[in-house]
């Protein structure tokens, strides 16, 4: 096991959030049940109205697009929480723990079921969702609002499935379709993970596909924003 020099973890693992708080589980639980046929009636809308104006080629465009700005996202939130903050922090303190306890138990991820993986980011995604299509709707829903309501959409759908695809490359047994959209590339894959988890853990943040991890190492953006954060004040965490 590598132990991750700013890990809070001591001896145990912490108990799981949703173990001890029965409310916050039944959240997740509806948070989870709402945000497929959020996204699925936001698509259908968006869509529709892009097909419909002559827009049609513009779909895939944005499909790559959702997912690029998921992978991106999901590098700069895993990146901020790997090296700022603590478990205490309001509101992200839980999120940051679980980052850091999974550098010191990569393989624990396997043991939670699709609500507990998904779940903590459907909480923020639902009511994220309403509100787009509530714009997209006060907007006009033209094509050009539409496409950004797609965009939007599809990149908190790949958002969703970020945990899901990280988990997927924790799994030590994977079943032949899963090891062939690693394999692929069409999400993350084991190897390409596995350099986040080599110490000093300092790169390779993106976990939906991982297409932007080798861009991001080689222009140097994580130890540039750091550098920036520490110009203006906002210092890493000791041993981070
Ligand atoms: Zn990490
Ligand atoms: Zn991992």
């Amino acid at each position: 096991m590598i132990t991750h020099p700013d890990s809070p973890l001591s001896e145990a693992p912490p108990a799981r959030v949703e173990e001890n708080h029965p409310f916050y589980t039944a959240l997740l639980h509806v948070s989870v049940w709402l945000t497929w046929p959020l996204i699925a009636l936001s698509v259908w809308l968006s869509a529709t109205v892009l097909g419909q104006s002559g827009y049609a080629w513009s779909l895939p465009l944005l499909f790559a697009g959702g997912v690029l700005a998921s992978d991106f996202t999901s590098g700069l939130f895993h990146w901020f929480f790997d090296n700022y903050g603590s478990p205490q922090t309001p509101v992200f303190g839980q999120t940051i723990e679980l980052f850091r306890v999974h550098h010191d138990l990569p393989e624990d991820i396997c043991n939670s079921g699709l609500v507990f993986t998904v779940g903590h980011v459907c909480l923020w995604v639902v009511p994220m969702i309403i509100s787009f299509i509530g714009a997209w709707y006060l907007a006009g829903r033209g094509p050009l609002v539409s496409a950004l309501l797609l965009f939007a959409t599809l990149a908190n759908l790949f958002l969703v499935l970020t945990n899901l695809f990280h988990k997927w490359a924790h799994l030590p047994k994977k079943p032949a379709w899963m090891l062939f959209m690693q394999e692929y590339r069409l999400v993350l894959e084991t190897h390409h993970h596995n350099i986040h988890h080599t110490p000093p853990f300092d790169t390779y943040y993106c976990i939906t596909t991982g297409w932007l991890n080798p861009l991001l190492r080689a222009i140097k953006f994580f130890p540039r924003m750091e550098k920036f954060l520490a110009l203006i004040g906002v210092q890493k965490n000791q041993g981070a």
